[in-house]
């Protein structure tokens, strides 16, 4: 028996971060979106864990033993339902990785929905959600899909209404930026004064309202980024990046998470047709895709 599960990609319509806190993390709120660019995850039946890796990223960035964070979801969801951690599990990538798109992420819901029927374990909605924020902060997010507020370090999730449907342009480039690194110079920044300090974090009701009233021009306005500028310092071109994308016809355009994608929100479909074809034909990306959302989070689709 094999099941196989698919989990979105996710772009960050806004993203404020607070100051640091005691335990490391940084205190957020995020508007999340996901979108229709899946990583794909089948499992079956074996003995102990065995992980291969297809598609983006595949032979390069991507682990294949415990520090992939499919491999830690098998671990955890093995060890709460009190049974032995045996499958094979092949991820085929279509997300990048370490993109800002929560590549991992979605692997990793993916891969709890799939060995949960797999193994029989029946785990109860909450309990995966819990197993979820233990693997990493957007994981949470990976398995609920659709449009959410994130609160905490972005593990706790809630949904937003969402009217209409967005289309999106996404440009990614050829390598991947850290999260740990982009945090780490945001911190440098605030230090340094040159970005403010995120004593006080921004307000997400921009985007939520935009949202609710399927006003475009209203969500154009409304995208923000506390991770922008950090990323801007230490991959100087993506400023050019985000111009070509705004040059290309794009209502706005921003920084996903933590970087390099960049997220270009466009009118409609037709328009996000005519920006990817103007975005791949100017050569600032190594990929170009058109996408849109809300989609739904992961879910057994054979
Ligand atoms: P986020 O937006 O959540 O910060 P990201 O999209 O920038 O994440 P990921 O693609 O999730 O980044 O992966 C970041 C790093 O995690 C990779 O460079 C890789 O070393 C490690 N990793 C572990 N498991 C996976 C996986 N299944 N897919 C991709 N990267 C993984």
């Amino acid at each position: 028996m094999r099941v196989t599960a698919r989990a979105p990609a996710k772009v960050n319509m806004h993203l404020g971060v607070g100051p640091l806190r005691a335990d490391g993390f940084h205190e957020l709120r995020t508007v999340y979106l996901a979108v229709s660019l899946f990583d794909t995850v089948t499992v079956g039946p074996g003995e102990g864990l065995a992980v291969s890796v297809t598609g983006e990223g595949a032979g390069g960035d991507v682990p294949t033993d415990r520090r992939n964070l499919v491999w830690q979801a098998a671990e955890l969801l093995a060890a709460s339902a009190g049974m032995p951690a045996d499958a094979t599990i092949a991820v085929a990538k279509a997300i990048p990785a370490a993109a800002g798109l929560a590549g991992g992420s979605a692997d990793a819901a993916a891969t709890l929905v799939a060995l949960d029927l797999l193994w029989g374990t029946r785990a109860a909605p909450g309990d995966l959600a819990g197993i979820a924020a233990q693997l990493g902060s957007d994981v949470p997010f990976s398995l609920l899909g659709g449009v959410a507020l994130g609160r905490g370090r972005g593990e706790q999730v809630s949904p937003v209404l969402a009217r209409r449907p967005t289309h999106w342009v996404l440009g990614i480039a050829d390598e991947g930026l850290s999260t740990p690194a982009v945090y780490r110079e945001l911190d440098r920044l605030r230090e340094a004064g040159r970005v403010p300090d995120g004593a006080e974090l921004p307000s997400t009701e921009g985007v939520i309202a935009a949202l609710r009233n399927g006003s475009p021009a209203a969500l154009a306005a409304a995208l923000s980024n506390d991770l922008q500028a950090p990323a801007f310092s230490l991959r100087p071109e993506l400023r050019r990046a985000l111009r070509a994308a705004t040059d290309a016809g794009a209502s706005a355009a921003l920084v996903s998470g933590s970087g390099p994608t960049v997220a270009a929100l466009v009118e409609d479909e037709e328009a996000a047709v005519r920006v990817a074809a103007v975005l791949a034909g100017a050569g600032v990306f190594r990929t170009v895709r058109a996408v849109q959302g809300p989609v739904a989070g992961a879910r057994v689709v054979a």
